[in-house]
């Protein structure tokens, strides 16, 4: 701001046209996931939120821009998760807090976890599946009222009656009732229809189905295909109406493949992925995001006795572990991964072990790095103003103590966190 403003017109003239404050952020070390190299000593400049400048050697900026040293840390862009959930996190009181909190409770809590995410790096998070608070925080955010990452959102995820979305699963008949397409349990292309115009309606940026069974819901089956085909067509097809996509939650191939035949965008889990199917994927650009973190986290807890209902105990041992070996076929085939983890399913702020899981089977350090940074800009059709560090685009920036390249244990020591050019961590 100029130093004195004696007429308004004076100072409207000054704040456009004079030079405005930017940021001179040293990088000691700078990762281009493009090229998946690590450049030295970089400056990153900064102005209104966007980098301007990205140059060779600890540049110095004007007397009224401000410096951040970060020489002795690696700079990366700000880390993105395709496959969240921060309306809950797990604890021994998962199933009755459905019976005890009010949505309000939930968005207390939704609040630390999307500061504990953020906090850890993600900037940006695909939300998949809750129960609208989701979209609420996303607006909360945007508006700048809460601090959290960028969200992009499903809403509620829809499913068939006693599906894996089926909110009333495992419940006694007078609490079960027979919920519809409002609260995403169809059946039948119209109800497809409807649930999917009722997300939209209600806010949702992505449309989320669970195209197999799946582990934490109390039901017995957690890989059988859940619905017909052209019930999925159905969804898909309405998404795409309104410009959106649509992710699956699958464990077993038929509805996997289903899912694949009927368009759509990312397979999440894919734990008994066939060949087959992954040809299928990498012929129609399928993304796959794994959450490997998800399935060794379930398989973990399962072993705590009484920690989840015996139905939920069983198919967290059968399928669990049995990700990422998936995930390691699927990166050897060629299938496109984007980085996920199912954050929810074990505590907020670790999203980082996915990197450590990815690299465990073969995946290099600077490519889980790039799955998630500008993979998940692509995955979410961002890549133009988000995903990498390079001028003209949004100054999402992190910063860890150690060169991942070397050690991908270093992505769980997030130093600093800028958000839209804002420090939000240092
Ligand atoms: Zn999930």
């Amino acid at each position: 701001m100029p130093k004195a403003c004696f007429l308004f017109l004076t100072c409207l003239f000054f704040s456009s046209f004079t030079l405005a404050q930017k940021t001179y952020i040293h990088a000691g070390n700078l990762i281009d996931v493009n090229a998946l190299k690590v450049l030295n000593e970089m400056t990153l400049i900064i102005e209104d939120g966007v980098i301007i400048g990205l140059e060779k050697g600890f540049k110095a900026g004007g007397e009224d821009d401000s410096t951040i040293d970060l020489k002795d840390k690696t700079v990366l862009p700000g880390l993105m998760d395709m496959h969240v959930h921060l309306e809950s996190e797990t604890g021994p009181s998962q199933y009755l807090d459905r019976f005890t909190l009010n949505e309000a409770d939930v968005a207390y809590n939704a609040l630390i976890y999307a500061k504990t995410t953020l906090h850890a790096g993600f900037t940006t998070v695909r939300d998949l599946g809750g129960n609208g608070v989701n979209i609420a925080l996303r607006n909360a955010i945007n508006a700048g009222k809460v601090e959290g990452p960028r969200i992009v959102a499903a809403g509620k995820s829809i499913a068939p009656t006693g599906g894996h979305a089926d909110p009333t699963n495992g419940m006694k008949k007078m609490l079960m009732g027979d919920p519809g397409p409002e609260v995403g349990v169809i059946n039948g292309t119209a109800d497809a229809r409807k649930a999917v115009r009722q997300q939209v309606k209600n806010g949702a940026d992505v449309i989320k189905i669970t195209a197999t069974g799946g582990v934490l819901s109390v039901a017995k089956d957690g890989s059988a295909p859940q619905f017909q085909q052209d019930e999925i067509d159905a969804v898909i097809e309405t998404a795409k109406d309104f410009g959106i996509h649509v992710a699956a939650h699958a464990h077993g191939d038929e509805g996997m493949k289903r899912a694949v035949k009927g368009g759509i965008h990312s397979i999440e889990h894919g734990t008994m992925m066939s060949e087959e199917t992954m040809d299928m994927m990498i012929e129609a650009g399928v993304w796959y995001v794994p959450t490997i973190t998800a399935g060794m986290s379930v398989a973990e807890y399962a072993k705590i006795p009484g920690y989840y209902h015996p139905s939920v105990k069983v198919k967290a041992e059968a399928i669990g572990p049995q990700i990422q070996g998936t995930f390691e076929k699927a990166y050897k085939r060629g299938v496109k991964i984007a980085f996920g983890t199912d954050a929810g399913v074990f505590p907020h702020g670790e999203n980082y072990r996915e990197f450590i899981y990815m690299t465990e089977v073969g995946m290099p350090n600077l490519e889980a790095v790039q799955a998630a940074t500008i993979k998940g800009a692509e995955l979410l059709g961002i890549q133009d103003r988000l995903g990498s560090l390079e001028v003209g685009k949004i100054a999402d920036i992190i910063a860890v103590d150690g060169d991942p390249s070397k050690d991908i244990n270093v992505m769980g020591k997030v130093v600093f966190v800028m958000k839209e050019g804002v420090v939000v961590k240092n």
